[in-house]
């Protein structure tokens, strides 16, 4: 087994970069924890990503002109449908993350198909959209959910973490039938750096935009050398806020200005990557 090869990216361009968005909203603390539903000030502390947090981001998307990916829960969609359909409208991709923001890999497989089909047909009806791509809740994928995205028409997934650029995943291992996979990874996450709520996430340190802003900004800069694909993500609850928002602007307009990145949505990255005909590669999971 090997990590994935360098590969090429579109026009001569030396690396990609991705904007991403996570609209978890309440679902992300409901899921296996459905009596936060009675906490009125964490549900709050959630419902700032759709209601506040989105609209300054769609307007800084459009200021910096970058098409973005947001990732939807079925859940978020049914309660925010005019949000949602405000990301669609205002062109940007919209992608899979779950009904209830349920993590994979803790579910069964019935129950697993039971929530990808219920997300989907969420997105279908609030917003007309069958997404291409699939993000896991938590970036915690079953060994399941491949085939079971490739089963749906998924082109993609964006959950995995052991390489530096896309690459065509095996939907089992030695199998020919892939899906893209576009890696991601914890440094590159907004939650590590910015979630508080009390007895549910986070140590209660808060880091400053700044102390963010620099550490992606490292990354960005190894992996643009390197011809890698650096995926941020984003959650308009966190980074929606308005010290934060300022700060990613400025991020956004320092990696437009490097010169030879591609700037693109998730789902053009993914296209381009099964463009170029790659060969799948498995991968083995651990016998104890
Ligand atoms: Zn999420």
């Amino acid at each position: 087994m090997r990590a994935a090869d360098p590969i090429r990216w579109p026009d001569g361009k030396q690396s990609a970069a991705a904007f991403t968005f996570d609209v978890d909203a309440e679902s992300a603390v409901l899921w296996n924890a459905p009596e936060n539903a009675g906490r009125m000030s964490v549900m709050s502390h959630q419902a700032y990503g759709p209601l506040v947090g989105v609209p300054r981001l769609l307007t800084l998307l459009d200021h910096h002109q970058i098409r973005s990916t947001f990732f939807v829960p079925g859940y978020t969609a049914h309660r925010y449908p005019g949000i949602v359909r405000d990301i669609a409208r205002a062109g940007h991709e919209i992608a899979h993350h779950g009904y209830l923001h349920e993590q994979p890999s803790a579910i069964d497989l019935a129950g697993q198909i039971a929530n990808l089909d219920r997300g989907l047909e969420a997105l279908a009806e609030v917003a007309g959209v069958r997404p291409v791509g699939y993000r896991a809740p938590m970036w915690d994928l079953s060994w399941e959910t491949p085939a079971l995205l490739a089963e749906r028409g998924f082109l993609y997934d964006s959950s995995l973490m052991d390489a530096d650029v896309p690459y065509e995943l095996s939907i089992l291992p030695g199998s020919e039938k892939s899906i893209v996979e576009i890696p991601i990874q914890w440094a590159l996450d907004d939650w590590e750096q910015y979630c508080f709520l009390p007895d549910i996430s986070g140590s209660g340190l808060i880091e400053t935009p700044a102390k963010a802003r620099a550490l992606w900004t490292s990354e960005f800069e190894g992996l643009h050398e390197e011809g890698g694909c650096w995926v941020l993500t984003n959650h308009p609850f966190l980074s929606g806020r308005p010290g934060r928002a300022k700060h990613l602007g400025e991020l956004m307009a320092d990696v437009m200005a490097t010169k030879g990145v591609w700037v693109a949505s998730l789902e053009e990255i993914a296209t381009h990557t099964r463009s170029l005909d790659l060969a799948p590669r498995s991968i083995v999971r651990p016998e104890l």
